[in-house]
């Protein structure tokens, strides 16, 4: 057996997919009446592409990975929870990750009854590999690393990354929903020397289609096949395919250098109000800023209509508010907000 088919529950390994065979014939037949559909043509009426091609076509050439190495999820979301189903079995494999990280990794292990332990970032919110490995032990399937890391906003070093899914011997999963905005480069150059290596990434942030819930994995063309055989056949919904192409036309450079920009102007400002104790380097589209309350400031903004997430209550975040960077106009808004408190 090999590498990776050694660490999948054996219900998945031995899994018949749920097959729509339409798929297959789609070039020569004329008269599908194989999937109790309707007839009566209105746009919709006929079921997805099961398998997204044209929407991993046009992928794999942005992205440069080839098609067999692209998952498409409903959200990362949905690849979160595939990989755990893919590789965990309830009751004896476990799941390590860092902490303060994105709460999904937490809601996604305890929906599959599965342990996840976390380990607390170091001091600045660094990566400490040592400690991480240790957490380890031979029933750990997955460790969840997110870099540039929701909520600490910083990026990890590529190859503190790279030697962690080298050690590991389970599936080594990094997040980089926010790699748009990152001065460290993808880890997608490295999958092809990585085989255990999973890089999720979306179209939720820079690519402004959050609401389209469009999140992908990438892997070897293995781990996608595993992963394809426990979705559900669809995924996702026509429209969603369709807008997703539409969209991948556009350039979203000017967007991200507006965030970047807006980012800088943040970090020059906040610190010019007295309450303001510490602003964490940010490789993402939102600043984490320690406060000297927290929640009176979190409470005075909602007030005054503006919404940040407030993660006072969250180990590491102590203090803490984390702010998307909006609109130059929403900024100017929060920072006039703040003159007030
Ligand atoms: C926002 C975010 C995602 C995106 O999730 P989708 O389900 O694709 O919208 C994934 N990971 C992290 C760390 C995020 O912050």
């Amino acid at each position: 057996m090999n590498e990776i088919d050694a660490l999948v529950r054996p219900n998945i390994l031995a899994l018949s997919p749920y097959s729509t065979a339409r798929d297959d014939f789609k070039g020569q037949a004329e008269v599908f009446i194989d999937a109790n559909e309707s007839p009566f043509p209105n746009g919709w009426n006929r079921y997805p592409d099961p398998r997204q091609k044209a929407l991993k076509a046009r992928i794999a050439q942005i992205k440069g990975v080839s098609a067999d190495r692209i998952f498409v999820g409903n959200g990362s979301d949905e690849a979160i929870d595939v990989l755990m189903r893919v590789f965990c079995t309830p009751g004896r494999d476990g799941i390590v990750s860092i902490a303060p990280s994105y709460g999904m990794y937490r809601v996604a292990a305890d929906i599959n009854d599965l342990p996840l332990k976390e380990v607390q970032l170091g001091e600045g919110f660094s990566l400490e590999p040592e400690k991480l490995l240790a957490a380890c032990d031979g029933h750990t399937k997955l460790l969840f690393l997110c870099s540039p890391n929701n909520p600490s906003g910083n990026a990890f070093p590529t190859g503190e990354l790279l030697r962690i899914a080298e050690a590991f011997r389970g599936i080594t999963v990094v997040d980089e929903a926010y790699i748009d905005f990152s001065s460290q480069p993808s880890l997608l150059p490295q999958l092809d020397a990585h085989p255990r290596l999973v890089v999720l990434q979306t179209l939720s942030k820079a690519r402004g289609l959050a609401a389209l819930r469009v999140g992908l994995a990438f892997a070897s063309p293995r781990i996608i096949e595993l992963m394809s055989r426990v979705k559900y056949p669809y995924n996702i919904n026509a429209a969603a395919q369709k807008l997703a192409m539409e969209a991948l036309e556009e350039p979203i450079e000017a967007h991200v250098a507006t965030i970047l920009a807006q980012r800088d102007r943040l970090m020059q400002e906040l610190p010019r109000f007295p309450f303001v104790k510490k602003i964490w380097p940010s490789d993402a589209n939102f600043l984490l800023v320690e406060v000297a309350d927290a929640d009176a400031t979190y409470e005075h903004l909602t007030r005054d209509g503006i919404i940040v997430r407030n993660r006072n209550r969250v180990t590491g975040c102590r203090g803490c508010l984390r702010i998307t960077v909006g609109l130059p106009e929403e900024n100017d808004r929060l920072l006039a907000s703040l003159t007030k408190l």
